[in-house]
């Protein structure tokens, strides 16, 4: 059965409403933000702006007082949701690595053995508003981080302009809800100002009402106390990360970049200056998701990466080596997940197929011998492969299985050439 990007997606998100909807791995958080901010609101509208209703003039202006800060509060649950269930901006993963950046490499042991690899660069050097930035390979996501691109373990992707991971609203801060996060974090810091501001007006008014002292008014209505304790502690939170991202904007920086690195070109490259980086932040479109997480699958025909080397042996052969080529045989089609394409690729190197039009110089040499050569000289890469060059980002293939059982190597030249 065809399965849908979401349902067979590799990172670590979580999907709602047949992948309608993506949160980050720990979108358990998001319920939590939300009643850190309904409980207090509704405890303001129970027992604070419910009897500030008839207080000012003209008699019904205090209906403002509890209308504003609900019509807020749902702006800021807006804004929370489009901060955390939408594609903060995901790379999609590749299936291979990129074949125009592959090297093709041989190394030379000491006895003349030779070693095919294939390799892929770790950094590659890419010009950005005429600074040249550093962009990584993404060993995961088989691709070149876009510049400001990073990866998140927490959900196990690249996320473009990534900002940093924020666990309160379950989800990486990136290039497409950066503006989201920053008016969230901001209209919070206001509603707990105004929060703080009427609870505090409230407990003045029933002072006045009372002509008491002040403890007698918060005696008289300890939610309001509650409340201004509760917001005074968040506001620091809050109007702290207001204030720091006001900042980051102006100098247009990420989280991710002021945190990791000094005020250096990286950085430079992109200040366009403090009211341009604000345009850029709240007056671009936000780019469309890359991602259609509620596509079909595309199956993706196996890809062949053949390398341009011709595998050449100054050892002879011994029985043993035969042998062994049964177990080493084994090793490779586990390493390298090709055992299903064996048949297909000793075929194809059929030398009585290859015969027609040159001549060999020797035919000592049996079939299978030269489909293993083959084989490691040629890497299958396929969608399913999660393999490639995950560690080091290289793929090499061991001397001693390249060169194992072929005896000369004019026949896998000559046999190569003709099939091409
Ligand atoms: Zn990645
Ligand atoms: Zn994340």
């Amino acid at each position: 059965m065809t399965q849908r990007v979401y349902q067979a997606w590799k990172g670590s998100n979580k999907f709602i409403f047949g992948g309608r909807l993506i949160f980050g791995p720990d979108a358990r958080s998001v319920p939590f933000t939300v009643l850190l901010i309904l409980v207090p609101v509704v405890l303001f509208c129970v027992f604070v702006a419910r009897h500030l209703l008839h207080e000012f003039s003209p008699y019904n202006a205090g209906y403002a007082i509890l209308v504003v800060p609900i019509l807020f509060t749902i702006y800021v649950l807006i804004l929370l949701s489009f901060t955390s269930a939408r594609d903060p901006g995901i790379v999609p993963r590749n299936s291979h690595p990129p074949e125009e950046d592959l090297r093709y490499e041989t190394t030379v042991s000491a006895d003349g053995r030779q070693t095919p690899s294939v390799q892929i660069p770790r950094t590659k050097e890419v010009m950005v508003n005429g600074i040249t930035v550093r962009v990584k390979y993404c060993d995961t996501c088989m691709l070149y981080r876009p510049p400001r691109c990073s990866h998140c373990s927490i959900c196990n992707n690249c996320i473009e302009r990534f900002d940093h991971h924020c666990p309160w609203v379950g989800q990486c801060i990136g290039l497409r809800n950066y503006r989201y996060f920053f008016m969230f974090v901001s209209s919070a810091t206001l509603l707990c100002i105004y929060v703080f501001a009427i609870s505090a007006l409230y407990i003045k008014i029933i002072m006045e009402h009372q002509r008491g002292t002040v403890w007698m008014a918060m005696r008289e209505s300890p939610w309001s106390v509650a409340l201004m304790i509760y917001c005074f502690i968040a506001l620091w939170f809050v109007a702290g990360l207001t204030g720091f991202h006001s900042y980051l904007i102006s100098t247009n920086q990420t989280t991710y970049e002021n945190f990791r690195y000094r005020p250096n070109s990286r950085t430079v490259a992109y200040n366009r200056g403090c009211a341009n980086n604000f345009m850029e932040v709240f007056c671009t479109k936000v780019k469309p998701s890359r991602n259609n997480f509620r596509a079909f699958v595309e199956e993706e025909p196996p890809r062949v990466i053949t390398l341009p080397t011709v595998i050449t042996t100054t050892t002879k052969e011994t029985a043993e080596a035969e042998d062994e080529v049964g177990s080493r045989r084994q090793k490779v089609e586990d390493d390298l997940d090709i055992g299903d394409d064996l048949m297909n690729l000793s075929q194809r190197c059929n030398p009585a197929e290859a015969s027609n039009d040159q001549p060999h110089q020797t035919l000592d040499i049996d079939q299978s011998a030269l489909g293993f050569a083959e084989r490691a000289a040629t890497i299958r890469t396929e969608t399913r492969h999660g393999s490639w060059g995950r560690r080091s980002g290289s793929w090499d293939i061991a001397a001693d299985v390249a060169n194992s059982n072929v005896r000369e190597s004019q026949n896998y030249a000559t046999a190569k050439e003709e099939r091409g």
